[in-house]
């Protein structure tokens, strides 16, 4: 069976969700917007799935309105939903999905003199450019649907262990967990049981949370290249310095020097920091393709730990876990995997350490075109290609597919090669209202 939508938005996380959203109070009336994706992931996605409490959201909830325009929004649906919280609390995610659900549901109810938004609960498996300028989407139910302008907020790839795929044997597969977020892999481990994480971000803090949660007794072992664990947010939030750098000033190593004089000269960093978000995009753009890439080789995983921190709560449990042995941080790249009788044995730099399970948490990878079903049949058609750094898709600085001529959008990770710092909600948001002002002008046209 095949329909017809005037939008077509693929995906089902907080990308695809605030585009929705933004899109229906924009369009005309007359619009059709179709949202295809799992229905009980949407708006979730990846990040406000869980329904784990130690899962915290890592930015305060007066940041994290739905809404560039509507700051408090976020914070009065806490209030008016009986949860007792201010703007500087680091609530759970899963709560957070619970509000992105509501918005979502409320915009479903209130369709007089809106634009018509209707749910697919389906995936995008493939596409094909129509003669019109459009794309045809194939979806799992074994329908189609033909959609004039799409936007694409597929998320981000999960990362793969930092080993040749030859290099992992078979009899080792089974102890190795690629990726935590898409199932409950606990089930398998033994009470006692020893884990090593591979990687010591914000997906390792959270695995290892929950692990404690669970009644785990285990030690766990994390390795990352630089050993380095995201910085805590201070209970109080200073207030950001006026930016420190200015954009297309300077080579990217000198610009790192002057941030970190500026960061030692403040009494706390982080407003050295935090007065960097509002022109982190125009730094990042007015970088050469050369110096991006030099940024991500040498400087990446610093600017991650400071500018992706921990909830203070969060923080406190990972210290205390550190300082009493349950957890112990490896600096140096995992060499080798092999099994031994409870598990497997990890080479890192030289040492071995036994482990029931290995999970996989160097979070998020930038996502590969080859590994979306979707995105390989759009870039075989030459619609999309990957972007130069090779962080996501290419797209302008309007977040549009440069050859569509404004028929397919881009949104959120998978952006990142143009915008950089486009993870975030507080990034995310002020795209989604942008590229939706861009789709309402399309389809008025
Ligand atoms: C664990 C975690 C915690 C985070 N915490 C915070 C936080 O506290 N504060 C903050 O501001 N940011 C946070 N972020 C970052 C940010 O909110 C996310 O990056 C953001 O949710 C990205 O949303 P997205 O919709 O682009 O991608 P995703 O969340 O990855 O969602 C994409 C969705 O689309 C679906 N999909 C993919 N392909 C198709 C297809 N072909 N057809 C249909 N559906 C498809 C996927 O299954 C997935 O559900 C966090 C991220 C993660 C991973």
């Amino acid at each position: 069976m095949r329909k017809d939508t005037d939008v077509a938005i693929i995906g089902s996380g907080f990308s695809a969700v605030a585009l929705a959203l933004n899109l229906i109070e924009l369009a005309p009336p007359t619009a059709r917007v179709s949202l295809v994706g799992a229905r009980e992931r949407q708006g979730r996605g990846i990040a406000y799935v869980t329904t784990a409490d130690c899962h915290r959201l890592n930015v305060p909830a007066g940041r994290m309105s739905l809404f560039a325009d509507r700051p408090a929004h976020f914070t009065h649906w806490l209030v008016e939903n009986g949860h007792a919280a201010t703007a500087d609390d680091f609530v759970p995610r899963g709560l957070y999905g619970d509000y992105v659900g509501d918005c979502l549901d409320a915009a479903l109810k209130r369709t007089a003199n809106r634009a018509v938004l209707t749910l697919v609960d389906a995936e995008a498996l493939h596409a094909q450019a129509l003669a019109d300028g459009g794309l045809l989407f194939q979806l799992s139910d074994g329908s189609e649907l033909a959609a004039g302008i799409s936007a694409l907020c597929t998320g981000a790839g999960t990362g793969r262990l930092p080993l040749p795929d030859e290099a992992i044997a078979e009899e080792v597969r089974p102890f190795i967990v690629q990726n935590p977020w898409m199932e409950p892999w606990w089930d398998r481990m033994p009470e006692d049981g020893d884990v090593l994480f591979v990687g010591t971000g914000l997906t390792m803090v959270d695995q290892c949370l929950l692990l404690v949660r669970n009644g785990f007794r285990g030690r766990f072992h994390a390795v990352s290249r630089n050993g380095l664990l995201p910085e805590a947010h201070l209970g109080h939030r200073a207030d950001p310095l006026p930016p420190v750098l200015e954009p297309g000033r300077g080579e990217v190593s000198d610009m790192l020097a002057t941030l970190r004089a500026a960061a030692t000269a403040t009494p706390d960093w982080r407003a050295a920091m935090d007065g960097l978000r509002p022109i982190t995009q125009q730094l990042w753009k007015s970088w050469t393709p050369g110096q991006q890439r030099r940024f991500l080789r040498h400087a990446a995983p610093f600017w991650n730990v400071h500018r992706h921190r921990m909830a203070p709560a969060v923080a406190a449990e990972i210290a205390t876990l550190r300082e009493t042995g349950r957890l112990v941080v490896h600096r140096g790249g995992l060499q080798a995997l092999k099994s031994e009788e409870k598990g497997i044995a990890a080479t890192v730099q030289g040492k071995v350490l036994s482990a029931a399970m290995v999970v996989n948490c160097t979070g998020f990878e930038r996502c590969t075109v080859t590994a979306s079903p979707l995105l390989s049949s759009l870039a075989a058609q030459g619609i999309v290609e990957p972007d130069p750094i090779g962080l996501g898709i290419a797209v302008d600085d309007n977040s549009a597919v440069p050859v569509s001529e404004g028929r397919l959008y881009a949104l959120g990770p998978l952006t990142a090669g143009r915008h950089f710092e486009i993870t975030a909600v507080p990034d995310i948001r002020v795209q989604a209202r942008a590229v939706a002002g861009r789709i309402a002008a399309g389809v008025a046209a």
